[in-house]
């Protein structure tokens, strides 16, 4: 078996069961989880707050946007709602801003560096982690799933909270994401070169953990 990874990077779209993944590999490993989308619902959800539309034109929302990044602090992720669609797609259209990633990314390399509770080491999972914020990362892997069977599980998820939800719409809004995260220019959402890519369309979340255990622990280093 090969010695245990300090830090692994998970990317890939929404809903391609990236989350349950990487908690799992937390444990497992006794790796500290950042939940890198959650840093960009926070920066999205403070700019919300002080009534700043975010909508087609990034010139109304960048200067607050920036702004909202490079102060954020802790308290900023334990907001009511981040969850939210509607918090998502904002998130998707302040992480395309150049400055919002420039402020985020020393957080999250100091959280793989040097995880805060003093773990092991970290697992990260966002969408330019094994490219961007952790290259030399120990294990990349890419987790993704056709856009429909996503969309499904997002509605499942919805219905189970309680959230009204129509099917065709979750489907759209999933769509319209994937595009402006796998479109822009800074940092899109792209396996890396070395990522073991892992699709989870026809997997439930036991055979993904097993899937990326196998790969992990018959890696050669
Ligand atoms: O992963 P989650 O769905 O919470 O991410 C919300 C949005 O934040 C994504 O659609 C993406 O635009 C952005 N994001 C990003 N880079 C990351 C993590 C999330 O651009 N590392």
């Amino acid at each position: 078996m090969s010695t245990p990874p300090k830090i692994i990077a998970i990317d890939g779209p929404a809903a391609a069961g990236k989350g349950t993944l990487a908690k799992r590999l937390a444990d497992h490993f006794q790796l500290e989880l950042l939940d890198t989308g959650l840093l960009y619902r926070a920066v999205a959800g403070k700019v919300i707050d002080i009534g700043v539309e975010i909508a087609d034109d990034p010139k109304t929302y960048s200067a607050s946007a920036g702004q909202a990044a490079r102060g954020l602090i802790p308290a900023d992720l334990e907001v009511d709602g981040l969850r939210s669609d509607q918090v998502a797609q904002a998130a998707s259209k302040v992480s395309a801003l150049p400055e919002v990633r420039a402020a985020l990314l020393s957080f999250q390399r100091s959280f793989a560096e040097h995880p805060p509770y003093g773990g092991q080491g970290a697992i990260l999972d966002g969408r330019d982690i094994g490219t961007v914020v952790c290259p030399e990362a120990d294990v990349k892997l890419f987790i993704s799933a056709s856009t429909e069977i996503r969309a499904k599980r997002r509605f499942k998820e919805l219905q189970e909270r309680g959230v009204e939800a129509i099917y065709a719409r979750v489907l759209d809004d999933m769509r319209e994401r994937d595009a402006r995260d796998t479109g822009r220019d800074a940092s899109p959402l792209v396996a890396a070169d070395d990522a073991f890519l892992l699709d989870t369309s026809d997997l439930d979340a036991d055979q993904a953990f097993a899937a990326a255990l196998d790969f992990i622990e018959t890696r050669s280093t």
